[in-house]
């Protein structure tokens, strides 16, 4: 199969099965320039939404009207996108309790968000002055959280678990370890310490393979770009025996 990095926590997923993505961010703000569009998605079938943020979903209305797919979302942020005009038959709850893409046996487990520590907050309004942080405190209220999914996909005998925000708790990492992964995607952003936040949850699911994703600096001055290297250095801490794949930003990588 083949994996697209859009930047952010965006994937797109290719196989002869179908074509699939996660949470596309396009508009990326003054962060670098998207080569993607929403008509990028004209051969995707089904696109999984992690969360409501707007990194999540900012751009899946205009998406949705440029492609045929269907797009799965949890609950309170499925209602957000029909306000945000996406028709109520394009658009499916991401329950778990059932395999929700059945070419890749998909399916969704409820997950936890970072939490964004005193540190981080500070150190983001220092950058955003007041214009920025009444900007941030919008982009909160109209792109609330909702429930956080995780996805698990099998294809072709590999397994791949894609997590859209580090704040798993220990019991849902248990319950990822138990997937035995082959390819995790990882987010690195959200915390101060998330490097060794990634790294424990990284260590902890023991996946053949990690592929950071996240900490393109998607949207400045509100985000910042994180650091691959210093994760890698936790995870030798952690003694993590796996791989450590990066996907260059916008770029693609057969797994
Ligand atoms: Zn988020």
């Amino acid at each position: 199969m083949n994996l697209t990095w859009l930047g952010t926590a965006g994937f797109i997923v290719k196989s002869p099965e179908g074509e699939i993505a996660f949470d596309p961010f396009l508009s990326r703000g003054r962060g670098a320039q998207s080569p993607f569009t929403p008509q990028s998605f004209q051969n995707t079938r089904a696109l999984f939404v992690g969360h409501g943020h707007f990194d999540h979903t900012f751009d899946v209305p205009d998406i949705v009207k440029a492609s045929e797919l269907t797009v799965f979302a949890p609950g309170l942020t499925g209602q957000v996108l029909k306000l945000r005009g996406v028709p109520g038959s394009r658009l499916l709850r991401a329950s778990n309790d059932e395999i929700l893409f059945r070419p890749y046996k998909l399916r969704a487990f409820h997950s936890s968000h970072s939490r964004f520590d005193i540190p981080l907050v500070l150190s983001t309004m220092k950058r955003c002055g007041i214009k920025g942080c009444l900007e941030a405190c919008h982009l909160g209220l109209a792109y609330p959280k909702g429930l956080v999914q995780t996805y698990f996909f099998e294809l072709k005998g590999k397994k791949v678990l894609f997590i859209s925000s580090a704040g798993c708790t220990d019991q849902e990492l248990e319950t990822y370890r138990k997937l035995e992964v082959d390819y995790l995607l990882a987010p690195l952003q959200g915390h101060t310490s998330i490097q060794q936040i990634a790294a424990r949850m990284t260590a902890i699911i023991n996946p053949k393979v990690v592929i950071p994703h996240h900490h393109d600096d998607f949207f400045p001055p509100l985000s910042q770009s994180i650091s691959v290297e210093g994760y890698k250095e936790q995870l030798s801490i952690r003694g993590f025996q796996g791989k450590v794949v990066e996907i260059p930003l916008f770029k693609d990588a057969q797994i």
